[in-house]
C-alpha cells in the first residue's frame, strides 16, 4: 500500500533529508562518541512504537504550529517549535539502548512523555502514603479566546490565596496541613469557541478535597462558577490517576463536549493550540504545594565510547521512523494506524479561535 505523508510535512521532508546525509558523513569521521544519561531499552518495543507515534504527531504538529506563528511574524516563539521539531531527530545506539538529544520544551510530546514518568517515580512513593488520596477537579465559567490570559492569571491567583491562607494557619497553629500535587490544563470547546483553564489535584483525604472546593467557590462566586462543575473523588487506581494529573500541558486533540462523543472526530485546533500555549506561558504547569520531596541525586552520566561501536539513526518522516543511516533498517518498526493518518491529514483546522 502507498504510504501516505501527513501534508504538513511534504514540505518539511527535504530539508530533513539533506540535513540527515551531511550529519552522517560528519559523524563517519568522528573517532569519539559521548553518550548522555542512560538510554532507552531497545528491547521494549512497546515504548519504542510509542515514542514513534508521539514523533509523528509532534512533527505534524511543529510543522503547522511553527508556519502560522512565521505568517504572524513571531519568530521566536515559531523557533521553540522548530527546536520540537528536531526533537530525538538522531538517535545513537549502543549495547543495546538508544541515546538522543532532547528540547526540554513544555510544547514536546517526547519530552513531556519523559517528564511524565520522572513526575511519577518521584511522586508515587510518597503519595502512596497518604491517608485516602482524593482527586479533585477546580474549574470556572469558560471564557473566549480573548480573555484566556485574564483567566489564566485569575486560577493561577486564587489557588495562591487558598494555599497562602491556610499555609499562615497552620503557622500559627492551625491543626490543617495543606498539601497536595496540582496541573493546570485547558480544553477548547470549538462549538462554543471558549477555553476553560482548570486545575487538576490529588490531596491526603477527603477533607481537604472539600475544604479546597469550598474555597475555590467562595473565591469565584456563583457569578463564575458552579459547585456542580467541581469534582472529587477517591483514588481509585493511583498510578493511573497521577497520569492524569499530570498529563502536561494542553491536549492536541480538543476532545468535544461529552455529548458529542461518538458522534464528532476530534481535531487538530492550531490557533486554538497558540492560544493556550501562549496564555499558560508564564505559569508552572505541574507543582507540589505544602510537602516536600527526598533529595534526589543529579542523574548526569555521561559516558564517552569509541564511535565505530555505536549506530546511528535519523528520523525519517516518509517513513514514520528513525532509519539506520547505514543499512537504512527501521529502529521501531512503527506503522501509524489509519485513523491517526487521517487525522494527521485530513482533520487540521487552522482557522477557529
Ligand atoms: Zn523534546
Amino acid at each position: 500500500m502507498e504510504k501516505k505523508t501527513p501534508l504538513p510535512l511534504q514540505k518539511a521532508i527535504y530539508t530533513l533529508a539533506d540535513s540527515g546525509t551531511v550529519e552522517t558523513e560528519r559523524i563517519a569521521e568522528m573517532p569519539l562518541r559521548t553518550l548522555y544519561g542512560k538510554g532507552t531499552d531497545l528491547t521494549d518495543k512497546r515504548a519504542l512504537k510509542g515514542r514513534a507515534k508521539r514523533k509523528l504527531t509532534s512533527q505534524v504538529l511543529c510543522v503547522l504550529v511553527a508556519s502560522e506563528l512565521e505568517k504572524r511574524e513571531e519568530m521566536e516563539l515559531a523557533r521553540t517549535f522548530w527546536n520540537t521539531f528536531h526533537c530525538q531527530r538522531k538517535l545513537v545506539s549502543h549495547e543495546g539502548r538508544t541515546y538522543g538529544k532532547y528540547c526540554k520544551n513544555r510544547c514536546c510530546p517526547l519530552c513531556a512523555s519523559i517528564r511524565k514518568a520522572e513526575i511519577i517515580n518521584r511522586y508515587l512513593p510518597v503519595i502512596q502514603t497518604w491517608e485516602a488520596p482524593h482527586f479533585v477537579t477546580l474549574t470556572q465559567k469558560s471564557v473566549p479566546a480573548k480573555n484566556l490570559e485574564l483567566w489564566f492569571f485569575g486560577v493561577t491567583k486564587a489557588f495562591g490565596q487558598i494555599k497562602d491562607k491556610y499555609k499562615k494557619q497552620n503557622q500559627r497553629g492551625g491543626e490543617i496541613r495543606f498539601m497536595g500535587i496540582k496541573c493546570l490544563e485547558c480544553n477548547f470547546n470549538p462549538k462554543r469557541r471558549t477555553y476553560n483553564p482548570h486545575l487538576h489535584l490529588i490531596v491526603p483525604n477527603k477533607a481537604m478535597a472539600d475544604l479546597l472546593i469550598l474555597e475555590w467557590q467562595k473565591k469565584w462566586t456563583e457569578k463564575y462558577t458552579k459547585p456542580i462543575a467541581q469534582h472529587q473523588r477517591r483514588v481509585g487506581h493511583l498510578e493511573r490517576d497521577l497520569m492524569e494529573v499530570i498529563k502536561y500541558g494542553s491536549k492536541i486533540f480538543t476532545d468535544f463536549d461529552a455529548r458529542d462523543k461518538g458522534k464528532m472526530p476530534p481535531k487538530i485546533y492550531v490557533a486554538a493550540l497558540i492560544n493556550i500555549y501562549k496564555a499558560m506561558k508564564p505559569y508552572r504547569l505541574f507543582e507540589r504545594f505544602g510537602f516536600d520531596l527526598p533529595k534526589q541525586k543529579k542523574n548526569g552520566v555521561k559516558t564517552v565510547i569509541p564511535a565505530n561501536q555505536c549506530k546511528d539513526f535519523v528520523y525519517a518522516s516518509e517513513v514514520y521512523d528513525w532509519v539506520n543511516t547505514k543499512t537504512g533498517e527501521g529502529l521501531t518498526g512503527y506503522a501509524p494506524t489509519a485513523l491517526l493518518e487521517w487525522l494527521l491529514t485530513e482533520n487540521i483546522d487552522t482557522d477557529l479561535a
